[in-house]
């Protein structure tokens, strides 16, 4: 398709809700406004039309206790078109003996089956200071973003905080962003497996606090994911407000489930890390929601079988750690957020498109509904209701931890740089289509 014009959608940006056309040329948004002209008209009447979804929390064939995540970068991006998700940012797998530029390399011929576009962080395992130069040639490759483990010392993950506090100071200088699973080593007790108990909500709120004062000291942006406590919630605020340079995301799980589904004889299905928590939690989550006080709601998408999960049942030292999510991110977002009136419609498009596209370098290519931008939309008819089961759905396991869940609101069709990726409900995205989005602008 060369040209189409949009008519009559309700076009939702972080600032607002709008009527308004949308035409498309080229696989770009020429122009939101009104637009008179002869060529294909879609109408879009009754339906809510979204920045194409970003998910910037994805692991995708990730290589965990001995096995890998079920899905790869075909069955996983599918799954994602499905949902909505027009742009992921999945990770590079790091070890101490590959250089960064090596492990960008490789992943991305691992990706080249993608049905969507995406992007990378840069996971950092084994980093010394001395690697430095690295840093600069993944910046040259478009990756500025760079994952930090502050646990998981067992298995040779963590980044202790004098080489952290290094790193962050050369991410500031190079205008990326460190991106930090922050839970306190001392605090956590892997024996336990990935439980509350094991995993409490203070080694979450002790890390956030440490690395802080370190985005504080050294100007580094950095992005804090899946926070999932009040208490690590609170101290990322007040860090925010004392000047530190953070951003925060969350997960559909810390919003949506909580901790008593561990009591459930399937239980041990629900592993990931950091654990759930309480109602108390979640709701505080919420809270930071709908104040816009988050960057990003994405999924940390780590999906395993039944039969993956089943060796950790009486063995957590056994359990794989991660949850499946991609494909029901959006639709869970606006039935449990939007419909619920915890959130806008406007905050939905702040938190799954401009918030990740700002923070990882992808704006405003991707995350708007804008001229320039690449023309990746989300029909959604606000109307619709159905049933989550993991039957399906397009993810490469056989479980749902939302199965059953009712949801109001339904992705009905999905656009990729102009090109239908789901059209009235039927997938037609294809594996190769997407594109590595290298990160935009960015100082040397
Ligand atoms: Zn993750």
């Amino acid at each position: 398709m060369s040209e189409l014009a949009i008519r009559g959608a309700k076009v939702v940006t972080p600032q607002g809700v709008r009527e308004a056309d949308v035409l498309i040329r080229e696989g770009k948004i020429v122009r939101v406004g009104r637009v008179h002209r002869p060529g294909k008209v879609l109408s879009a009447r009754g339906l809510v039309l979204l920045p194409g979804a970003i998910d910037a929390h994805v692991h995708l064939a990730l290589p965990v206790a001995g096995t890998r995540s079920a899905d790869d970068f075909e069955s996983g991006t599918l799954a994602a078109a499905a949902g909505g998700v027009t742009t992921i940012v999945d990770f590079t797998v790091g070890r101490a003996e590959k250089s960064l530029p090596a492990a960008i390399e490789e992943r991305l011929k691992e990706a080249r089956k993608a049905a969507v576009d995406f992007s990378l962080h840069a996971e950092m395992i084994g980093w010394t200071p001395e690697r430095r130069a690295e840093l600069l040639q993944a910046a040259e490759l478009g990756v500025r973003s760079f994952k930090f483990y502050m646990t998981y010392g067992d298995s040779g993950r963590r980044t202790s905080l004098p080489v952290l506090g290094a790193a962050m100071e050369r991410i500031a200088r190079l205008g990326g962003v460190a991106m930090i699973h922050a839970e306190a080593e001392e605090l956590v007790d892997p024996g336990r497996g990935p439980y509350p108990e094991a995993r409490p909500a203070l080694a979450e709120e002790v890390a956030i606090a440490e690395l802080a004062v370190l985005a504080l000291r050294t100007g580094c942006l950095t992005y804090v994911a899946h926070i999932s406590s009040m208490q690590g919630l609170s101290t990322f605020l007040a860090a925010k407000e004392r000047g530190a340079p953070l951003m925060g995301e969350t997960c559909p799980h810390y919003l949506i489930l909580d901790e008593s589904v561990y009591a459930r004889p399937d239980g041990y299905l629900y592993s990931v890390t950091p654990p759930l928590r309480g109602p108390q939690d979640r709701e505080a989550l919420w809270t930071a929601l709908f104040r816009r006080e988050l960057q990003a709601v994405s999924t940390d998408h780590c999906p395993f079988t039944r039969a993956q999960k089943e060796p950790g049942k009486d063995d957590p030292t056994r359990l794989p750690s991660g949850l499946p999510g991609v494909e029901t991110l959006l639709p869970l977002l606006y039935s449990e957020g939007v419909a619920k009136g915890r959130i806008s419609l406007s905050d939905l498009a702040w938190y799954l498109a401009e918030g990740p596209a700002r923070a990882f370098g992808l704006w405003p290519k991707k995350g708007g509904i804008q001229e320039g931008a690449d023309a990746d939309l989300v029909f959604l008819d606000p109307q619709a209701r159905w049933e989550i089961h993991a039957d399906a759905l397009h993810m490469a396991t056989d479980f749902s931890p939302y199965e059953g869940f009712p949801v109001v609101g339904k992705v009905t069709s999905v656009l990729s740089r102009g090109r239908w990726l789901v059209r009235d409900g039927e997938l037609l995205a294809q594996p190769g289509w997407g594109e590595f989005v290298p990160w935009q602008g960015g100082k040397e």
